[in-house]
């Protein structure tokens, strides 16, 4: 009989495509998707470690599941991603309705874990950090695809290099056969993952890569994340002669503060970020730039925390993730003193955010009357009778449902601009649009 699977999913795209990755490996072997965790035969918990609140929310979920294990003992409930990496013994002490744990390096793994029926736990396994799987993705249009796994660049909060591993590139061949199939099924765009994109090294560096990918025809590319440092004018050329590669980089900062910059070893300081903003916003016009920024960071005083709003205030970014910093156990900062009060940095993201909303919608409002292409994605999830779909530059615009269905390319006339998306109507199909 099939049985079924109910996967929890926490933190970045990463972990959002090791989900699919899992479902596509299960549906090979006789699972179906659960529509709730009532319905499941088997639940996986698939964490995130890069913030405590993450973590949090984890174990308050896998705490509740409990009371279902106690109705339906043949319940499977097993913990992936990076905190089952980091913490397998507190997850079986704190949880011991867990049956297995596994690394996000060992997905491979998961179909012989469940044969086996043992309480257990699997290490990272970076020789199995290239495997791939096919996954069984949540959109017909948009699909995401890991190029690299790990990092080598080991920032000072960050638990990344220690959960999921040091660097390894997939082959280009791979990455290439894999979107050629895409494509072949009538997927229209690609997001190219990675921990440090632009550090991707095997036959050939990332700007060859995205030569490779533009030969396959899609219609539009992009790729996430870019470490600032690894961003060179030759890759930003790439960006600017293909016609595939969409205006939208996400860049982090992290910090406006020089000396918070080397603290967090990020390897750049912020006259050469801001240089590299420069030659983005030269020679890929109309680019959008989004950012993270940490706010709080051991020994950030208020002269630091000023530097990183004359940043955002200089740079305009198109939008933003802020977070306080988060503690983490195994990272260098995790044993640096100087802790900034929990008040001080609720304050200080507040004041930044509302900075960056007014950014945000300026940056907005400029789109309003201009004509913009977007990939359409399906039904806005705010109003059920309007359609809501993309622009290149990664704007969410909506449109009234004229029939248009997820996967067609549609030019609209925006007449709204509002903090979090753009409204438009359908414009006349022969239109050139004059924004991204
Ligand atoms: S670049 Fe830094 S922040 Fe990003 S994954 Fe690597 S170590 Fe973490």
């Amino acid at each position: 009989m099939e049985k079924s699977v109910y996967i929890y999913t926490y933190g970045c795209q990463m972990n959002v495509h090791d989900s699919e990755k899992m479902i596509g490996l299960l549906s090979e072997n006789g699972y179906k998707e659960a529509g709730t965790p009532a319905e499941a035969d088997l639940i996986i918990f698939n964490t995130c470690a890069i913030r405590e609140k993450a973590e949090q929310k984890f174990y308050s979920q896998l705490g509740r599941i409990k009371t279902l294990k106690k109705k339906k003992k043949d319940l499977v409930i097993a913990v992936a991603g990076c905190v089952a990496q980091e913490m397998q013994k507190k997850v079986f002490t704190r949880a011991p309705h867990v049956d297995f744990i596994f690394g996000p390096q060992n997905i491979g793994l998961l179909p012989d874990l469940l044969k086996r029926g043992q309480k257990m736990s699997v290490d990272i396994n970076p020789a199995l950090a290239g495997e791939e799987f096919t996954a069984e993705r949540g959109s017909r249009t948009r699909a995401w695809v890991s190029i690299m796994y790990g990092c080598n660049n080991f920032c000072s909060y960050c638990i990344v290099p220690y959960t999921r591993g040091r660097e390894v590139s997939r082959p280009p061949s791979s990455i290439v056969a894999e979107i050629r199939d895409l494509k072949a099924r009538g997927y229209r765009e690609v997001t190219l993952l990675g921990q440090n994109v632009n550090s991707y090294r095997s036959d050939t560096d990332f700007k060859g890569l995205l030569r490779l990918v533009a030969s396959v025809g899609l219609d539009r590319v992009r790729f996430v994340t870019s470490h600032p440092r690894d961003l060179t004018a030759d890759l930003v050329d790439a960006i600017a002669e293909l016609p595939c590669l969409c205006e939208h980089i996400h860049l982090p900062l992290q910090s406006g503060s020089d000396r918070i910059l080397r603290a967090m070893n990020r390897g750049y300081d912020y006259a050469d970020y801001r240089k590299k903003i420069d030659m983005l916003r030269e020679r890929v016009p109309g680019i959008a730039i989004t950012s993270d920024i940490i706010v709080g960071f051991p020994g950030e005083s208020d002269e630091d925390y000023l530097e990183t709003l004359h940043a955002l205030e200089s740079i305009q970014y198109d939008g933003l993730f802020a977070f306080k910093y988060s503690k983490r156990r195994g990272t260098k900062a995790y044993s640096l003193e100087d802790q900034v009060p929990e008040i001080v940095k609720t304050t200080r993201l507040n004041r930044l955010l509302k900075l960056q909303d007014e950014m945000t919608l300026k940056k907005n409002l400029a789109y309003e009357n201009g004509i913009v292409e977007i990939l359409v994605e399906g039904r806005s999830e705010t109003d059920e009778g309007r359609l809501c779909g993309r622009t290149r530059s990664n704007k969410i615009v909506t449109i009234q449902d004229n029939g248009d269905t997820e996967g067609d390319l549609v030019k609209v006339l925006i007449m709204k601009a509002r903090m979090h998306s753009l409204e438009g109507i359908r414009t006349d199909k022969q239109a050139q649009a004059t924004r991204f």
